[in-house]
């Protein structure tokens, strides 16, 4: 254990549960791995859903998202590689890049688009759905977007390096995202080979890890060290801290944490509100154009 984290008998979080994502299809026909928002986790409050894409094969990106809608939640944009353009109902458009974010607060309703703004080459990244609470559901829509120049790097002495897209690290290193309703934690970490990372979390959020690049080692529940591997997401319980090895290779991972919001989900496909009869309105306001 490290040192400084014993000395400050920091209550350590550990893994209780290792989540494979399922091969699906979204969109015009993108190929994804769902990795929250499947039968094996359907929810982790406040997150409704995480998408994970990598594919340098055109054919499994380049239909894309065609115009769609969404209302009640947030959807969340991380790229690792390659380009997406989004464009929306109400005039906004863009274009993200490898190591951009792009926060969309849809609010009370967007019909947007997100397509490859590539014919061929890898495109990697993730969509994370952020729920809104009850009261902000019908909040007009917003965004928040960062290209990866605008996004704090802290370099650690170990040459552990975190990219802080929003959320305060230890260190005091602030993301740019601001969402003070969910208060969420979204950090990019690389951990060379024999280091260690530890960071402090709010004990009342909700936290998981997904290991980009593996093995990414922490205790389980039982103390017993698990070895997670690309692709794994591992639930985090409660506590205070993590802290996570890299054995003897070079490790890359995101570490994703929100306040739960402890409220009835209603999903219907792109929408997610608190009940059945507000989804059945969500639809019959997109069909009727009062999106
Ligand atoms: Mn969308």
């Amino acid at each position: 254990m490290n040192k400084l984290i014993s000395k400050q008998s920091f209550n350590l979080r550990s893994v209780s549960r290792v989540i494979k994502g399922v091969p699906t299809t979204d969109g015009a026909g993108v190929e994804l791995t769902r990795v929250i928002g499947q039968p094996a986790l359907p929810l982790l409050d406040p997150f409704l859903l995480l998408d994970a894409f990598r594919s340098d094969k055109p054919e499994d990106y380049i239909a894309g998202f065609p115009p769609h809608p969404h209302r009640g939640f947030e959807t969340v944009t991380y790229l690792l590689a390659g380009r997406m353009r989004h464009k929306d109902n109400a005039g906004h458009e863009g274009v993200i890049e490898a190591g951009g974010i792009q926060w969309m607060t849809a609010g009370k309703g967007i019909v947007h688009s997100e397509m490859p703004e590539q014919e061929n080459g890898l495109l990697e990244g993730f969509q994370l759905w952020v729920n809104l609470p009850a009261e902000h559901k019908m909040d007009q829509p917003q965004y928040q977007e960062y290209s990866t120049a605008k996004i704090p790097l802290e370099t650690r002495e170990e040459g552990v390096e975190v990219r802080v897209i929003t959320g305060v690290t230890s260190r005091n290193t602030q993301g740019p995202v601001f969402q003070p309703l969910t208060e969420p934690i979204y950090l990019d970490v690389r951990m060379p080979a024999g280091q260690l990372f530890t960071e402090q979390l709010p004990a009342t959020h909700n936290a998981f890890v997904y290991v980009i690049q593996g093995p990414v080692s922490l205790n389980n529940e039982d103390g017993q060290t698990i070895q997670l591997m690309r692709d794994d997401l591992a639930v985090l319980t409660n506590g205070d801290a993590v802290e996570l090895r890299a054995e003897n290779k070079d490790t890359h991972f995101l570490l994703i944490a929100g306040k739960p919001l402890n409220e009835p989900v209603a999903r219907g496909g792109p929408f997610v509100m608190n009940t059945k009869a507000e989804i059945d309105k969500a639809f019959r306001d997109y069909e009727s154009g009062n999106f």
